[in-house]
């Protein structure tokens, strides 16, 4: 059964009408005007199946032979053992293998959400310009002075111990020249104590009242000091945001003013991940443990905020329980932290 096909001399545009045959491993060409010519099927190159595209014939003496797709032909070149099937091909009719290696891009994406972000994260976190923490640290506070903090009820004496007690706690550490402490008073926000990517750390008069004792707040800000020192603050909005401020900030928009409007948001909302939690609980007690104090005191704080808030204290939308949840974990590590200093 002979295939219609177009005849290109290869050097022309000029096209004359040609029917294919086969016979004893020669391919035949029989034109309108009864020429006829054949060649070796071996001589001859058939580009690869393409979907439904026309199959291309390159004859050797430079000619070329475009025809429609037919199992003839792949039948005819078969026989001559040529290797004819393109890997496009290949997928068009293994279905299975498209859906596979959509799999396989999802699963790509999925592992660069899980790994590949915060890896980016970390790195532009500690590329970022400290103008860029402080702005985004400076929206926040501006927020929440707005809407939430008071000026502190602690006694002027208590606060000052704190603070000196807090600077002599963290002075040496890495970026510790950032850390500031600042005592608030937000009944909004009830017992709460976070720290911002400038190094600001803030504990409010909530917190402190719920402590037993000085020790217990230092605990607390020793936690607050690890999530500055390993910078989660600007990693966890980075990740939240999209990878897009990400690359802007990679490829071109250095002045991050996309990221100044989104962190604040993200701060303020999600709180951190249990992974940062970990790594600033281990940071605290390492650091506690370092400066002669027990982790003890950062197990009895946690158990009393997650026995709950007094009456008379409200639990705001981003309390401490909320942004810090307390977990029967964090508080046999840091038993077994203050245990193993024995
Ligand atoms: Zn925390």
């Amino acid at each position: 059964m002979p295939l219609p096909a177009t005849w290109y001399d290869g050097e022309s545009s000029r096209a004359r009408a040609v029917r294919l045959g086969c016979a004893q491993g020669m391919l035949q060409l029989a034109f309108d005007d009864a020429e006829t010519r054949q060649w070796p099927l071996e001589s001859v190159a058939i580009n690869p199946r393409l979907g439904r595209t026309p199959r291309i014939l390159r004859l050797p003496d430079g000619a070329r032979v475009e025809v429609a797709d037919s199992p003839e032909l792949e039948a005819w070149f078969q026989g001559a053992g040529g290797r004819i099937e393109g890997f496009a091909d290949w997928l068009e009719r293994r279905r299975g293998a498209i859906i596979a290696s959509a799999a396989l891009v999802l699963a790509a994406t999925l592992l660069f959400l899980r790994f590949g972000m915060p890896w980016l994260a970390r790195e532009v976190a500690e590329r970022m310009p400290p103008a860029i923490e402080r702005h985004a640290s400076d929206q926040v506070v501006a927020m929440l002075e707005r809407i939430h903090f008071k000026p502190s009820q602690v006694p002027a004496a208590r606060r000052a111990s704190l603070d000196r007690r807090f600077r002599a706690l963290v002075a040496g550490e890495p970026r510790s020249a950032g850390m500031r402490l600042s005592i608030v008073r937000a009944p909004g926000i009830g017992p709460n104590a976070f720290a911002l990517p400038d190094g600001r750390i803030f504990v409010t008069d909530e917190l402190i009242g719920l402590a037993e004792t000085d020790e217990e707040v230092l605990a607390v800000l020793a936690h607050e000091a690890g999530h500055h020192v390993h910078r989660h603050g600007m990693r966890g909005a980075l990740e939240s945001s999209s990878v897009f401020v990400i690359a802007g900030l990679l490829f071109g928009d250095a002045s991050g003013s996309s990221l100044a409007v989104s962190i604040p948001a993200t701060l303020l909302i999600s709180g951190f991940s249990r992974g940062y939690e970990r790594e600033a609980d281990a940071y605290a007690f390492e650091l506690l443990l370092r400066r002669g104090q027990s982790p003890k005191a950062f197990a009895s704080m946690m158990r009393r905020l997650s026995a709950g808030v007094p009456k008379g204290l409200e639990q705001g939308a981003v309390g401490y329980l909320s942004t810090h949840p307390p977990s029967p974990e964090r508080i046999a590590a840091a038993e077994r932290a203050a245990a193993a200093r024995r």
